[in-house]
């Protein structure tokens, strides 16, 4: 029989109620024997998440402040899912641990990590599971980069001979034994690591949405649902800021081709979306998804005989570089090389970056056009496919939007376009129209 992991987001267990939808779902299929929980988060919209408050008390002790009221607060989540549920933990006495460490100089990861800890505690009592500390398999280097040679070895081994177990998410530790956390949103990696660990045949990545959308809701009304994507597609989108799966989480998996599977704690029976490596399955011509972002600017550089001289790309990127300014973007002409940056990362520095440009390359016009927004059309249906771009940019003409840039990666899964701020929301709508009638 194979082997499913599951891992469950912070609003699947933000509450008793939660935690029971968990375990019909756990039930529901005995392939399921590992699971990584979060901690739990925001019952409603402006509900707290447990980790954000760990993370004030930590701050508020370091600067010697009370952390007593915010202790309160978190005291009362975990006490009330425990008592809800009649867990036979004693709750108290691990929340009583953890205020006396807050108050003695843990470390902030350590402090945030008890989140998923206490939840995975939790969650095996409930379940009575095996709880396995993330601590003990999960393992940084020296650096504080995740070692993913050293825990492959020892989660492997681990997991070899359990039935069944709960691996909180979030975090592990250093060399030195002390606690190290993912970055945020970093349980979807914990899940990832274990699932490869366990050679599980399917990764589940259990949420509060019904998978991935073709569009941002906030943009285009109520888009269609991805059921199938592949992880390089993902890749793209992820660029773009679409955000139901943390970034870094697809590479453990995709290294060892596990695929996973999107799902919605509160509509377990709905399919969810599936991540695979590849999909043979598509419709040619077809697109998967569209995502994008504002704030980008664009410097346009103009010089004859642009395309003859030596290292003129070099010094213009080398003028970014000396700034610590990164590009996105290099569409080039004949004579012309546009540098195409995010705002967040040239502000401030545009005025000398345009200095140096300049003077390294002479160009004969230099401009810097702001206020752009980058869009990606992203879809596997498009590769040696003709009639794509000629349907995109149709849209985007029928809907008079000027195009102010175009790149289409060699990988020719993603079209990216510029398109003016102003024109952003209706070039999405135009587009989305243009591939869903
Ligand atoms: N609890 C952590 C956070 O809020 C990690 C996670 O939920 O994935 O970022």
């Amino acid at each position: 029989m194979g082997v499913i992991v599951t891992k469950f987001g912070g609003s699947s267990l933000a509450d008793a109620g939660q935690f029971q939808k968990v375990k019909n779902i756990l039930l529901a299929d005995e392939r399921r024997r590992f699971v990584v929980p979060s901690a739990p988060g925001k019952r409603e919209e402006d509900d707290e998440k447990v980790t954000d408050m760990l993370y004030a008390c930590h701050d508020r002790a370091a600067l010697g402040e009370n952390v007593e009221a915010v202790f309160d607060r978190l005291r009362g989540r975990f006490l009330g899912i425990s008592q809800a549920l009649g867990l036979s933990l004693d709750m108290n006495a691990e929340l009583d641990k953890v205020f006396f460490a807050l108050q003695n100089g843990q470390t902030r990861d350590f402090a945030a990590s008890r989140g998923e800890f206490l939840s995975g505690m939790m969650l095996a009592n409930y379940l009575g599971w095996e709880f396995i500390d993330a601590a003990e398999v999960i393992c940084f280097d020296n650096q504080g980069v995740f070692d993913q040679e050293r825990t492959q070895e020892l989660l492997s081994r681990r997991l070899a001979g359990v039935e069944r177990a709960v691996i909180p998410g979030f975090y592990g530790s250093l060399p030195n034994g002390k606690v190290k956390t993912f970055s945020r949103g970093g349980s979807d990696i914990s899940g990832a690591i274990v699932a490869r660990a366990a050679g599980a045949e399917l990764y589940e990545n259990w949420t509060d949405v019904p998978g991935f959308l073709m569009a941002d809701p906030r943009i285009v009304k109520r888009p269609k649902e991805i059921s199938v994507i592949t992880y390089r597609e993902l890749r793209e989108l992820a660029y773009m800021g679409a955000t139901v799966l943390h970034d870094e989480a697809i590479f453990p998996v995709r290294a060892a081709g596990i695929p996973i599977n999107i799902r919605n704690t509160n509509d377990p029976s709905a399919p969810g979306t599936m991540i695979l490596r590849a999909d043979e399955s598509h419709v040619r011509g077809a697109i998967t998804a569209i995502a994008g972002r504002k704030g980008f600017t664009a410097i346009a550089i103009e010089k004859n005989m642009m395309n003859a001289e030596l290292g003129f790309g070099r010094r213009v990127l080398g003028a970014l570089e000396e700034c610590g300014v990164s590009f996105e973007h290099l569409p080039t002409g004949i004579d012309t090389m546009t540098v195409l940056c995010a705002d967040a990362n040239l502000s401030g520095k545009i005025e000398q970056v345009i200095e140096k440009i300049r003077r390294s390359c002479k160009p004969d016009h230099i401009e810097v056009i702001s206020g752009l927004s980058l869009i990606a059309t992203v879809g596997r249906g498009m590769v040696r496919y003709p009639g794509t771009a000629s349907r995109l940019f149709a849209a985007l003409a029928d809907a008079g939007i000027n195009i102010r840039m175009i790149d289409q990666g060699s990988s020719e899964i993603n079209i990216i376009t510029a398109v003016e701020s102003a024109d952003f929301e209706r070039a999405v709508n135009a587009i989305y129209a243009a591939f869903t009638k």
